[in-house]
């Protein structure tokens, strides 16, 4: 908090495309997407131009208890077509994605209480998660440095190893896979006692904790473990979602259907704040086929379905599908994987550990001997804004996540700012 009150601002003006523009009228590409999310790329005159249709013809409107408007009907129904391979049924609206996350978390105790088995009420996350900041996502979620001021969490709630290959708690980074974390899934899921265990949420990639990118099989082991065990498996898809991994979802990619699924970010590209969560047939039939006196879902957001938000997104996923934006993230992430990789190989010393699935991707950045967890990485991402190239960490990793647009000759100033970097750090040791 010290170190804020004396830092520059960084204060963006406009953008466009993969660029984003300071005050000064200085040039950055932004790869990182702001925060993961500007997948359709800044200054979007097809979505500026809905948002501004929306907002004169019906700026709000609530969406429950009775009340509709068209454009969250239009987006639900949207997105229940593109989930189809997922299986999702239906869809509830919020505000982002903590809110996504909190309703899936209370959805999931109510699934098992509309199902006669009010026992079943544990929640389990994984360590290196990131789900969000109010208190049932922040309970699940896994990165210490970011629940310690807050605790005591929301009860009854544990977490699972991460399927971390290169940093696995069982093995260490040099042996292979053996798919530890899930067996101690299932102990953990064995000694809760099945019949008191709600749900299971997992990222299919974990993005914030510095992409942890699973084991190839890892998905669809937890997902059939939930499964055996009468688990509901809720896929955090707030980063996943929309292209990011070259699949419209991070599931899709690994090939599960989830009970649950949350979003937010680049279901707008940041355009509008909206997170959403989607259902199975199952679960949507389970809550709402009740007695006139059964248990009801009491729960819902002033601006839940906001229409400028919807119809913002509903000319997002247009642009997503026409300008077939998960291909572009295959084809350059594919590219940009390799380029990681090679300079991981060249400068062993500063850099390892290169991963990216779709367009999103982390180096770790070793940090030098003088250095506390994190430092170098931060001065890497700084040399690298220097050359006008915006990146993120998370402790040592350098992580990125351009948006889905990007080209590989954009991407190519990326590559080549980190490398500069690289060679610098490595002259100062
Ligand atoms: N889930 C995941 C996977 C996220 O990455 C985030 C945000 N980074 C959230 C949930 C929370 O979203 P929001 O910040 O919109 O509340």
């Amino acid at each position: 908090m010290k170190a804020m009150e004396s830092a520059p601002d960084f204060v963006v003006d406009t953008a466009k495309g993969v660029y984003v523009f300071d005050e000064h009228g200085r040039r950055y590409l932004d790869a990182h997407a702001g925060l993961w999310l500007v997948n359709a790329g800044y200054g979007r005159k097809e979505i500026v131009q809905a948002m501004a249709e929306q907002a004169e013809r019906l700026a709000w409107f609530p969406s429950f208890g009775g009340m509709a408007n068209r454009p969250s009907l239009d987006l639900a129904e949207r997105l229940v077509e593109i989930l189809q391979p997922e299986g999702m049924a239906s869809v509830f609206f919020s505000n982002d994605g903590s809110e996504a996350v909190e309703t899936a978390l209370k959805l999931s105790r109510l699934y098992w209480k509309s199902k006669g088995q009010p026992r079943k009420t544990k929640l389990i996350g994984r360590h290196h998660a990131y789900h969000g900041v109010t208190y049932g996502a922040l309970s699940v979620a896994g990165i210490t440095a970011n629940r310690t001021l807050f605790e005591p969490f929301v009860g009854d709630v544990y977490h699972a190893p991460a399927p971390y290959v290169s940093h696995c708690a069982f093995h260490g980074p040099t042996t292979g896979c053996t798919y530890a974390c899930v067996a101690e899934l299932e102990r953990m899921i064995q000694f809760q006692d099945p019949d008191t265990v709600a749900a299971f949420i997992a990222e299919p990639v974990q993005a914030a904790g510095g992409v942890i990118i699973p084991p190839p099989d890892y998905l669809a082991r937890v997902r059939d473990l939930c499964a055996r065990y009468h688990v509901l498996f809720i896929a955090d898809e707030v980063v996943t979602a929309f292209g990011r991994l070259g699949t419209w979802t991070g599931s899709r990619y690994y090939g599960i259907q989830p009970d649950m699924m949350t979003f937010a970010k680049g279901l707008t590209s940041g355009y509008m704040p909206l997170g959403a969560t989607a259902v199975s047939g199952d679960v949507f039939d389970t809550i709402t086929s009740q007695a006139a006196d059964g248990p009801e879902f009491r729960h819902g957001n002033t601006y839940s379905g906001h229409p400028v938000a919807c119809a913002a997104a509903i000319a997002n996923l247009e642009i997503i599908e026409n300008e077939d934006l998960a291909a572009n993230a295959q084809h350059v992430g594919e590219w940009m994987g390799q380029e990681l990789k090679v300079l991981s190989e060249a400068y062993p010393d500063a850099a390892q550990y290169p991963g990216c699935i779709g367009l999103l991707g982390r180096i770790e950045i070793v940090p030098g001997k003088a250095d506390k967890p994190g430092q170098r990485a931060l001065r890497v991402a700084q040399k690298m804004k220097e050359r006008g190239v915006i990146v993120r960490t998370a402790q040592d990793i350098l992580t990125l996540s351009p948006p889905l647009i990007m080209t590989k000759e954009q991407g190519q100033d990326i590559i080549d700012a980190l490398r500069q970097a690289l060679v610098e750090e490595m002259a100062q040791l």
